[in-house]
Formats: structure tokens, C-alpha cells, sequence
């Protein structure tokens, strides 16, 4: 690990230019990291995060057919949770097993096990990038560190010209003083109490519960709503309510909270636009690779680190130019294959009631396991499509044309600051 200042002499100098330099060493930044190391040899590259630590605080989790199986190797290596044999959803009137295979990854993981593969000189920690540019990066101690190629994968900044609401949440995970008796994570248990006095647009509340060993239980508690704001009292006092009804008595071990976007429209080029530094490519959440109506981005950040280091390895000489080219060819692409997904979120957010969001989840929780999976992956078919506009509709029919052609809502921007733990 490089945590010292390089020598002067070198900085800004031929010697010291890396191939790429990648700001943020989250989750897109890790992977590319890895990638490159793994698939690029011959890269010196260096990965750098204002934190202490890579990935933050919270843990990713995904179905195990989100990533295609060409692609899964480069998860291998990490130290993950699995359940090979499928999840619950609870609704009020439906409850199902579904048997897709779970997995999930803890930043302390994926922490420990970056910093075990990746040569000690490629990683920088507690290093903030001041600013970006084609040419490098000034840190905010005034280092220069100058590279052929500059990623940027910092966090997602919110834009007006996106519209949309918001995914709000916190989980717990709890050491509990018996068994708690679960073998599958319950991805959605919506039959819990639907509306809430906030004012905040606060509709759709299901509970997330992962059994992460025979005694120990992940429970978040989250909601979908049109501000991104939370009460972490109001959502901890539901955790242990929740818990306290299981039969789940304990301690509370860790935590973690988000508040992300759900996505239903917009102008993707005018959002870019506002994080787009000239010669600067763009990756991550930031770069605009998420699932518009889940927020996540573990698949298309696994299958960006990868294309990321194919190219690399193949154009060993690649301009920093060239690089934000591709990456950016790739957000049009992804942007224009999530388009379904937005026109979803619209009807989420403008078509169902609030109170009635919960049956829009539970129409579409009763339709096909396949067509469930490839939903989650962001590869739903035609027929998928239309699946799941067709049946009886959850929302009335004059709302949903409305949401259908509207262009969304903006996206609030005013982003609550969460606390993190340590
Ligand atoms: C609590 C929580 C749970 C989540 N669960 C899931 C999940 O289960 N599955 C899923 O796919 N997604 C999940 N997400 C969504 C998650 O945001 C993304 O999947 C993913 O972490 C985004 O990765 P990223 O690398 O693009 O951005 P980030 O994770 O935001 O990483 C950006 C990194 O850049 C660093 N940084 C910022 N500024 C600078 C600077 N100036 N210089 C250097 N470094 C800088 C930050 O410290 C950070 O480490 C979750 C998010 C949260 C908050």
C-alpha cells in the first residue's frame, strides 16, 4: 500500500506516469482494479480512495444469475455469503420461494481481500483527489500524480436532469442469542405496515432479511420514497420491532444505511455533462451503470472492469481519450437498455398510489422465477416486457398511460449526509 508521499523527484515525472490512474476505490474502482491486475499485466496502474479503507461501509448482494457465468471469476476470489437454495418474498396476499442462488459481499471482504491480491503500490488509501484531468490528478496534499489514463469512480452525484425518487434504508446485522431458525434470505417481506407519518412520499416498505450464520441475521428495513430523507431512529425502531416479532433477541453487532436513487427518466447526456471532465473516462454509479428501479450496480460494475482491462490489454498504448470514449459509449448503451426499466420506476412513482405500491411489487413477485431473475439482471426479454404490463393491472389504467408518457419527476438533490459508522 502506498499511504506515504512518493518521492518529489519523481512525481509529475516520465518515471513516475501510470497507465491509469482510478479515483475511488468503491466498488467500480475496486473491480477495475482487480480486473486490470488480473487481465492487464502489463499496466501500472494505480488505484486511489480518500478513505481508509476500500469499499466503504456496507455490504453488496446480488443474485447469483445477475452476473453471466463467462463473468463470475472475477467475484471468486472474494470470501462471499451464498445460499444456493433460493429466497422468500411475503406479501400480503402471496408468499413464494423462488429458487435463484443469493450471494453477498461485505466491504470488510472485499477490503481484505483487495489489498491481499493487489501489489502494495497500486493501491493509495486516505488520499483525496482534488482534482481530475486528462493528464492526471492533484491530490489534496498537492501531489501530482500524472498518468496516460484517468477513470474517475467517484461517487453517484444526483442531477435535475435525471428524474426519479429515491431508495431509502438501513440494516442491522444482529448476533442473536438463539438460532434464529431462517436458511433463506427473505428478499421482500412487504407484509409488514405500508404507510408512514413523514410527509416524506414514504410509500412501499418491505423488510430485507439475510441469515448471515445460525445465529446472526442481516435485517434492513426499506422504503421507497420521493425525498431522500430518513429518520434512522424511526428506521431502527421498525428493525427491532421486526426483530422482537421473529423472536430475534440480541445484540446489534453492525450497520449500514443508504439512501439511493431510483431512476424514471430524464436527459442522461445533460447529467453527464455535469461529472464529465474533458479526457476523463467515467465509471461506476457515477458514470450513470446502475439498475434504474433496484439502485444496483455490482453486475455492470463486474462487467465495466472487465471490458475496462480486455481493451486495456489488448491497446496497451490507449489515450485517456480513447478510454473515456469507450466508457461513455458504454453509459449510452446501458442508459438505452435500462429504458424499460425507467418507464417502471415512472409507474412506481406516478401510476400507483402510494398506499398501493406494494401491489405493483406483489403483481410482479407472482409472474415466472425466470422472468424474475432476468429482471434483476437487467436482461429482460420481449416477451418478459410484456409480460409483466400484462394480467390485471395493479394500477388504474388512466394513471398508468399518463405515467407512461410523462417524463418524470426531477430527481430531489439535496441529499441527507448519513452518518457512517467507523
Ligand atoms: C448501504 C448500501 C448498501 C448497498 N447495497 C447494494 C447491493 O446490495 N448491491 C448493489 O449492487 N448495490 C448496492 N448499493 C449501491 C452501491 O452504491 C453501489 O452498488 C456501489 O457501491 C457503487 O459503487 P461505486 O464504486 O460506483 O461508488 P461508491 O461505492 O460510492 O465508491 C466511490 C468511492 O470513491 C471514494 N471517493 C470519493 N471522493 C474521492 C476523492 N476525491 N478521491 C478519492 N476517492 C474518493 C469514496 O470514498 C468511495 O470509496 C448499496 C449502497 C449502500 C450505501
Amino acid at each position: 500500500m502506498v499511504d506515504s508521499p512518493p518521492n518529489p523527484a519523481e512525481a509529475g515525472t516520465a518515471q513516475a506516469r501510470h497507465d491509469v490512474v482510478i479515483v475511488g476505490g468503491g466498488l467500480a474502482g475496486g473491480l477495475i482494479a482487480l480486473a486490470l491486475h488480473r487481465h492487464a499485466p502489463a499496466c501500472r496502474f494505480l488505484l486511489i480512495e480518500a478513505g481508509r479503507t476500500l469499499g466503504a461501509h456496507h455490504r453488496w448482494s446480488w443474485f447469483e444469475t445477475d452476473i453471466p457465468e463467462r463473468e463470475r471469476g472475477l467475484m471468486a476470489g472474494f470470501a462471499l455469503s451464498g445460499w444456493e437454495e433460493g429466497y422468500d418474498i411475503t406479501f400480503p396476499r402471496l408468499g413464494r420461494t423462488l429458487p435463484t442462488a443469493y450471494r453477498s459481499l461485505a466491504s470488510a471482504e472485499f477490503h481484505r481481500a483487495l489489498m491481499a491480491e493487489l501489489p502494495a503500490e497500486r493501491v493509495m488509501l486516505a488520499a483525496r483527489a482534488q482534482a481530475l484531468d486528462a493528464g492526471g490528478v492533484t491530490l489534496g496534499d498537492g501531489r501530482r500524480l500524472a498518468a496516460r489514463c484517468v477513470l474517475d469512480c467517484r461517487p453517484f452525484q444526483p442531477s435535475k436532469a435525471l428524474a426519479g425518487g429515491w431508495q431509502v434504508f438501513l440494516g442491522q446485522h444482529i448476533r442473536c442469542n438463539t438460532p434464529h431458525g431462517l436458511t433463506r434470505p427473505v428478499i421482500m417481506d412487504a407484509s409488514v405496515a405500508q404507510l408512514a407519518p413523514h410527509g416524506n412520499g414514504e410509500a412501499y416498505r418491505f423488510v430485507y432479511v439475510l441469515p448471515l450464520s445460525a445465529t446472526e441475521v442481516f435485517v434492513e428495513d426499506t422504503y421507497y420514497a420521493d425525498q431522500p430523507r430518513m429518520d434512522a431512529g424511526v428506521l431502527k425502531g421498525r428493525i427491532a420491532a421486526y426483530a422482537r416479532s421473529n423472536g430475534w433477541e440480541g445484540e446489534v453487532i453492525d450497520e449500514e444505511a443508504g439512501i439511493l436513487p431510483v431512476i424514471s427518466g430524464g436527459d442522461f447526456a445533460a447529467a453527464l455533462a455535469e461529472v464529465t471532465i474533458p479526457g476523463v473516462a467515467l465509471a461506476g454509479a457515477r458514470g450513470g451503470f446502475s439498475h434504474p428501479l433496484t439502485s444496483y450496480t455490482l453486475p455492470f460494475a463486474v462487467s465495466n472492469a472487465l471490458a475496462i482491462a480486455r481493451l486495456i490489454a489488448a491497446r496497451p498504448g490507449l489515450t485517456g481519450s480513447e478510454l473515456a470514449a469507450f466508457c461513455l459509449a458504454r453509459a449510452r448503451r446501458h442508459w438505452r437498455a435500462m429504458a424499460y426499466y425507467r418507464m417502471l420506476s415512472r409507474m412506481l412513482f406516478e401510476a400507483a398510489e402510494p398506499g398501493k405500491r406494494v401491489v405493483v411489487f406483489e403483481h410482479f413477485y407472482a409472474l415466472r422465477g425466470a422472468l424474475v431473475e432476468r429482471f434483476y439482471a437487467g436482461r429482460s426479454t420481449w416477451a418478459d416486457r410484456l409480460r409483466i404490463l400484462t394480467g390485471k393491472p395493479p394500477v388504474a389504467i388512466s394513471r398508468a398511460i399518463g405515467a407512461l408518457f410523462s417524463s418524470g419527476r426531477p430527481l430531489e438533490t439535496r441529499l441527507q449526509t448519513l452518518e457512517t459508522p467507523a
